[in-house]
């Protein structure tokens, strides 16, 4: 476990006297969960029983609004319950003891090598394109007879940019078939380019997809812990041997399915920090910064060894920004009033 790198949780800011403090630095939604949620939680009180193990309320609300058999999905503690779900059934050691190889770009989820470290095998990173895009013709390269599974992010976090429909499935094509290809989908919903890959589209075409998804973001529900994979029968059956029994807990499975049912009004929340994204990525362009595209509920600026010391600078006015170490800082979409301040400040820093 020494080995293995730490989760580096996205912190609050300090306060500064006369300013209202934002936390823009782990992709939360700013928006509290819609008021149908509050109120359907609010009402909850048998929580002397179990939850269902199976979440089956949760997966026959999901089968509905995702057009796919109830059977297929299968729920977590948040999308990193479910990817950790997949990485202890499919990747770990192999029969001659040598750690399986799982395939990803970098940098992406953080999450990912110490996952990838956990289940026992063994981290193979390819680097991102120097517009923060995955390089999928050495991804595909670096496929060896080790490697088990391929971990695809869209958009990826922390650059922003989504895979395409036609780059991913010429990728899929090119592994063989029995490399599990993830595609995680955390920010899905924020997606607007017509070229991006839908995920489901292509489970239903290839066996060996898993496309993982969370009510993290978009349903703003990062506490209360609720995402989900879709994969087929030949894969599915395989995860639910390996399912921790009761991850979803009453609460977030009532919140899910509840969010489901009100989708409507999350879309309307998700477009007005769509529209805050892109407001903001507009005026850092206009300031001459380069912003590769940003698909998800994010912002990325590669400031290289700048990045602590812009951190620091946002930290004076009470905004929580990410640094990762002297790559580049991920700044969340918040508040308009927190984007607004972010903007301001990368206009003196100019
Ligand atoms: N995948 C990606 C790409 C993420 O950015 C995150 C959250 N930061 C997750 C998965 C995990 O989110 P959760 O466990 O809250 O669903």
């Amino acid at each position: 476990v020494d080995r293995l790198p730490r989760y580096a949780a996205g912190k609050p800011p300090a306060p500064v006297e006369g300013l209202v403090s934002y936390k823009l630095s782990s992709n939360e939604s700013p928006l509290p969960p819609i008021p149908a949620v509050q109120q359907a939680i609010a009402a909850q009180t048998d929580f002397n029983r179990y939850p269902d193990p199976l979440s089956s309320r949760l997966r026959t609300a999901l089968a509905g609004f995702l057009d796919v058999p109830a059977d297929d999905i299968v729920t977590g503690a948040g999308s990193l319950g479910a990817l950790n779900q997949l990485l202890v059934t499919f990747a770990g050691q192999n029969d001659d003891g040598k750690a399986d190889e799982v395939i990803y770009a970098w940098r992406s989820f953080e999450a990912y090598p110490i996952c990838v470290g956990l289940a026992g095998a063994e981290s193979v990173r390819i680097p991102l394109t120097s517009d923060g895009r995955h390089d999928l013709d050495a991804m595909a390269a670096a496929v060896s007879a080790r490697t088990r599974l391929i971990l695809l992010c869209t958009p990826n976090n922390p650059t922003g940019p989504v895979l395409t429909t036609a780059e991913t499935e010429r990728f899929i094509n090119a592994v063989p078939s029995d490399v599990v290809v993830v595609i995680d989908e955390a920010y899905q919903e924020f997606v607007r380019d017509s070229d991006a890959v839908d995920g489901l589209a292509l489970y239903r075409k290839y066996p060996n997809v898993v496309v993982l998804r969370t009510f993290s973001k978009a349903h703003g529900l990062a506490g209360l812990r609720v995402g989900y994979s879709v994969s087929g029968p030949e894969l599915t059956q395989h995860l639910r041997v390996a399912a921790t029994p009761f991850a979803v807990s009453q609460i977030a499975e009532t919140a899910a399915v509840t969010s489901l049912a009100h989708f409507d009004e999350v879309v309307e929340r998700v477009q007005s920090l769509v529209n805050e994204r892109d407001r903001v990525t507009a005026g850092l362009r206009e300031l001459g910064w380069f912003v590769p595209e940003a698909q998800g509920n994010f912002v990325w600026l590669g400031l290289g060894s700048d990045s602590a010391e812009f951190a620091a600078l946002a930290a004076e006015r009470a905004l929580s920004v990410r640094a990762f170490g002297d790559e580049g800082i991920r700044v969340s979409i918040g508040e308009a009033d927190a984007n607004t301040r972010f903007l301001e400040l990368c206009a003196i820093y100019t």
